[in-house]
This record gives structure tokens, sequence and C-alpha cells, in this order.
């Protein structure tokens, strides 16, 4: 059986990349990583759905037991993806998704280099800023403070193998699923399907 990939989903705040990756979930049926976090919780999320909400001192104990495969401090939070169920996941021939920011990202592509890092944007700034004060979560202090991120993260954009722009969602949503599936497709991962098909062929003469 083939192992799971990773399918690490990066992108500025506000780009959609969220819900990018429900639809790829509901629609796709693909495995999700649900993250730790030290922030507060939003209005309608819930523990263990959206995160694992802790607390600094649990989120640092979790560091100590090597409880995450990547962990990053993004604006004034702790975000980490925890360890047992991407293993498991990826162990048992599912992809699982990873909504990540790039420092993680970056940290994942060193340990599984056959990762698939996908980079979803807006088509332009001025969309994304609007996109971010339309949100009404967030305080202007740190609206700002998420598009000074946006433009460092912007740099490591070239470091991603490919960038999806969420301009019509479905689109993006089946942009997504069609790269990974292309993934799948390489002759790396056929290698033993190809060699099968030989020998079955073989048989035949
Ligand atoms: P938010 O506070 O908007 O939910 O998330 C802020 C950022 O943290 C987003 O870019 C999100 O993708 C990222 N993030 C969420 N979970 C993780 C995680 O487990 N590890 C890392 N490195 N980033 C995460």
């Amino acid at each position: 059986m083939n192992k799971g990939r990773l399918i690490v989903i990066s992108g500025f705040s506000g780009a959609g990349k969220g819900t990018v990756v429900k639809g790829l979930v509901s629609k796709y049926g693909y495995s999700l990583s649900v993250s730790a976090t030290t922030r507060e919780p939003r209005e309608g999320e819930v523990d263990g759905r959206e995160y694992y909400f802790k607390t600094v001192s649990e989120f640092k104990s979790l560091i100590d037991y090597n409880g995450f495969i990547e962990w990053a401090q993004y604006v004034d939070n702790f975000y980490g993806t925890p360890r047992k169920f991407v293993e498991d996941e990826i162990a048992a021939g599912r992809d699982v998704i990873l909504e990540i920011e790039v420092q993680g990202a970056m940290n994942i592509k060193k340990q599984y280099p056959d990762a698939v890092l996908i980079f979803i944007c807006t088509k332009d700034a001025a969309t994304l800023s609007e996109r971010l004060h339309g949100r009404g979560t967030e305080s202007e202090e740190n609206i700002r403070k998420r598009i000074a991120r946006a433009a460092e993260e912007a740099e490591f954009i070239k470091e991603y193998e490919y960038v999806a722009v969420n301009d019509d969602l479905d689109t993006c949503i089946d942009t997504v699923n069609s790269i990974i599936i292309s993934k799948h497709c390489r002759l790396e991962e056929q290698k033993a399907f190809a060699e099968e098909m030989v020998k079955g062929l073989r048989d035949f003469c």
C-alpha cells in the first residue's frame, strides 16, 4: 500500500485558505489535521474541531514531549501540528491536509521531502486587505500585523511547489484537488504499478 502524503496548504491570513480546506474535506474527503494553538477561540470555534485550544504552558509541555511534527509562533500565538494523528493517517495510506503558515511549511518540507506544498493567494494585495476588514473578527491592530506578516510570507511563495489563486472558491478547491491527484499520478509513485503491468503482460506472451 502506498503511504499517504502530507498536503501543506499555506496562504495569507484572509486569502480564504480555511474555506478552501473545508471544501477539500467535504467535497473530496481528505483527512485534515487539527492543530493546537494558544490563541483564544473565535466565536463559533469548538475545541477539537477548529483547534485544540491550549494554555502556553500546556503547549510548551507538548513541545517537550515531542508531541508536534512542527510548531511555530504566528503574530502573538503558538500553533503546532500534533504528531500522532498525522503519522497514523500517513501510515494508513491517507493524504492529510495541514493548514499551516510558512515557517511550519518550511519545517515540513525539510522533514518530509515528498510533501506537496501549495500556497493559496488572493488575486492581489487590495483584495486581501478588503477580505481581512470584511471578516470583522480581528482588531485593526491585529489586521495591521496580519498584513505585515503577509508581506513577509510573500517572500516564501517561491519555496512552494504550487500556487493557487482563490478568486472563485469552487475553482480553487478543484484546482487544489487536481494538483494532489496529479502528484499521485507521477511516475515515482506508479513505478510498482508499471512493473506489475509489465510482468502481467509478459505472462500472456
Ligand atoms: P488563525 O489564528 O487565523 O486561525 O491562524 C493563523 C495562522 O496560523 C494561519 O496562517 C494558519 O494556517 C496557521 N496555523 C494554524 N495551525 C498551524 C500549525 O499547526 N502550525 C503552523 N506552523 N501554523 C499553523
